[in-house]
């Protein structure tokens, strides 16, 4: 059975035009991984798929630079080294900043001072998915909101509706600003907007979120549609909060963010 290469990448969730390597053999090496992730048997599913950051596990700047490292090494992300310029994935904010409302006085010690870290939300109403005139970005099955860069025209129209600052846009060729090159996933061009994807190509392999892998269980990955999950179980168990939750866009990333565990 032939498969149309939108039709593989889009089942993949990732796309490799807007892509670099004008090299013929890594075209094709980006298709054969495609198709590699959509025909492994041991590719992980889900009916929603959510991430939970609990903050209590975040004590140190290593602690998160060790997941901002790690993702954006396997996926390419590059360092134009200026915030004007800036591309990210996984980042980190002040809690005042990511939660406004929620900052008080009374809030346990050391809450407040906390960073936390921030990615795309996965958002079960994703504006960005509506305003998209080209629908390179798109909702999943799994509620993993993708983007395949071959569709993408740079109208950063979804950069606007996000409300949240998940996305990043190429304004430079990235290639010569990625530090250290990870060879398995495809780099992208100028005028692409890129951001997290819930490390699709990592799940269709059976493996869940390179942040996750690293968080040392600060970041916990899971369906929420599942109550026997390890995200539903946490999530029982802990009060938590989502960013902006009154705008309705229903983000997929919870926080915990410490004090009375049984609230
Ligand atoms: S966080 Fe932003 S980019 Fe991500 S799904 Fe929600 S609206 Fe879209
Ligand atoms: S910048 Fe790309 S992904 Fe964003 S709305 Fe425009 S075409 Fe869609
Ligand atoms: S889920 Fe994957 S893509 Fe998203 S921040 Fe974590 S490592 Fe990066």
């Amino acid at each position: 059975m032939s498969i149309s290469r939108r039709d593989f990448l889009k089942l993949a969730g990732i796309s490799s035009l807007g892509i670099g390597f004008s090299a013929t053999d890594l075209l094709w090496k980006n298709r054969a991984e495609a198709v590699e992730y959509m025909s492994s048997p041991k590719g992980l599913t889900a009916k929603r798929w959510a991430m939970v950051v609990d903050l209590r596990k975040f004590k140190t700047e290593e602690d998160y630079k060790r997941v901002i490292d790690a993702c954006h090494y396997i996926h390419n992300v590059p360092d134009f080294g200026n915030l004007k310029d800036e591309v990210k994935w996984i980042w980190t904010d002040t809690f005042e900043h990511v939660f406004p409302f929620q900052k008080n006085e009374y809030l346990p010690e050391g809450v407040q001072e906390k960073k936390a870290v921030l990615f795309c939300n996965h958002c079960d109403n994703p504006p960005c998915v509506r305003v998209c005139p080209t629908q390179a970005t798109f909702k999943r099955k799994d509620g993993i909101v993708a983007q395949d860069y071959h569709r993408c025209i740079g109208c950063r129209f979804c950069m606007a509706a996000c409300p949240f600052g998940s996305r990043s846009f190429n304004w430079r060729d990235p290639r010569p600003f990625i530090k250290r090159l990870y060879p398995k996933f495809p780099t992208r061009t100028k005028g692409v907007v890129e951001k997290c994807n819930f490390c699709v190509e990592r799940l269709a392999k059976g493996l869940g979120p390179k942040c996750v892998e690293v968080s040392n269980g600060g970041l916990i990955f899971g369906d929420l549609s599942d109550p026997e999950s390890e995200v539903r179980k946490i999530l029982s168990k802990h009060y938590s909060l989502r960013r902006k939750a009154e705008l309705g866009t229903r983000p997929s990333v919870f926080y915990i963010i410490g004090g009375d565990e049984d609230a």
